[in-house]
């Protein structure tokens, strides 16, 4: 079996599954079994300076061999795996030169995997596809990441030759719950620009994300016996509806896709004297997002308007903003990220991410930070695959890339 794949097979037999109801950081003690086995290995590779923290974030770095005033540069790769799909057991196999035809990954479960399925699974036939056997994720997001970088920095410590400037290395805890970079010492990693390998299939890769806000909408209602309540109650739950109803529904997650944004109503909890309602907002462009935003609130003042005054109490709070902001900033970032593919013979393949992705927190730490595939599909369920072939030409691209950016 090629390196990379044993690489990739040892770190997803570590069950390193975060949970939301998790009270730790991380959220599973797995991820420091995982982080230390790294750290072994990078000091196996002769990385002397690689360490772990109290939180599982590890980090490394491979000193500039260069004279030349090389810029600093980043990759991160997240230890752990989504809550949605148990990350025990895992039990990978390969389909050797895949001919296009069903995969059972389970009889019992009667769970194949399938190019009527998943159309876009035509682009891997004849490459070489690494499967769960149904029971679990695969946890190659991000593990094929994580696999990818590791096998860049054992190239680059066996090829003293490869000039590079310095290379840091970073895997972080809990990225499926979205605290990855919440603890984060940054300063652990002094570079001047990054790259999160936590993307799709070969050739994704993205510069930008959503803007997110989180609206939580509180409904006062007037809770009276039904029988003696004409004219005076207020059934909060009938209003949270009103309120829902007002939302155009056109510009909902189901019927959005590309660079359009949305309203996404995410929960409704109530009884008839109080309700609230959670609203995720979405979207790419500023004066969009902004736009977004006053309309929930203009929903809030019509409402009150009707209803009478306070009925509607509504906070809105930033969530995450799209990485564009600061990505744009330093267009070498991106360029050089297009031409490592392309050395590597990779079509790029850019993609808006309809969600959030570490690289924004990042972005706005002071770190540009654009994601790159690792190969794989189907995230977060037993479907989940990834291809060899990929994997190594994304290990390839993150060679390339430093490369760039020691002759740039
Ligand atoms: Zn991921």
């Amino acid at each position: 079996m090629k390196p990379i794949i044993e690489r990739l097979f040892r770190y997803v037999k570590i069950d390193t599954q975060s949970t939301w109801e998790a009270e730790t950081v991380p959220a599973s003690a797995n991820e420091f079994v995982l982080g230390q086995l790294l750290v072994d290995e990078l000091k196996e590779m002769g990385i002397d300076n690689a360490w772990m923290d109290d939180k599982a974030y590890v980090f490394s770095h491979i000193p500039a061999n260069t004279e030349k005033d090389v810029p600093p540069i980043a990759f991160f790769a997240h230890l752990d795996t989504a809550p949605d799909e148990t990350g025990a057991n895992v039990n990978p196999r390969i389909v050797e030169n895949w001919d296009g035809s069903d995969i059972v990954l389970n009889e019992q479960k009667g769970a194949v995997l399938s190019i009527s399925k998943f159309p876009y699974l035509e682009a891997s036939i004849g490459k070489d596809l690494i499967v769960t056997d149904g029971n679990s994720l695969l946890g190659a997001d991000d593990k094929a990441g994580v696999a990818e970088i590791m096998e860049a920095a054992k190239y680059i410590m066996e090829h003293p030759e490869f000039q590079h400037g310095e290379v840091h290395i970073c895997f972080t805890p809990d990225e499926e719950i979205g605290n990855s970079t919440e603890y984060i010492p940054i300063e652990n990693v002094p570079a001047k620009y990054g790259y999160t390998m936590d993307g799709g299939e070969l050739g994704e890769i993205n510069f930008e994300n959503f803007n997110a806000a989180t609206a939580t909408v509180k409904v006062n209602g007037v809770a009276i016996h039904p029988g003696e309540s004409k004219g005076k109650m207020k059934n909060a739950i009938m209003l949270a509806t009103d309120f829902i109803n007002h939302l155009p529904w056109r510009e909902s997650p189901v019927n959005t896709e590309g660079y359009e944004g949305f309203y996404h109503v995410t929960n409704i909890s109530g009884s008839v004297d109080q309700a609230e309602i959670t609203i995720a907002i979405r979207d790419f462009f500023e004066d969009g997002y902004e736009y977004r935003k006053k309309r929930v609130q203009e929903i809030t003042e019509h409402l009150n308007g009707y209803y009478g005054e306070g009925t509607f109490e509504t906070e809105i709070e930033d969530y995450y903003l799209n990485m564009a902001i600061e990505v744009d900033k330093c267009p070498v970032v991106k360029e050089n990220a297009l031409k490592a593919m392309k050395m590597a013979g990779v079509e790029p393949i850019v993609i808006p991410i309809r969600g959030g992705t570490d690289g924004s927190s990042i972005s706005f730490m002071g770190m540009p930070c654009p994601n790159i595939f690792m190969g794989s599909a189907n995230s977060h369920s037993i479907y989940e695959y990834c291809t060899v072939q990929s994997m190594e030409k994304a290990m390839e691209v993150i060679l390339n890339i430093i490369r760039l950016f020691a002759e740039s």
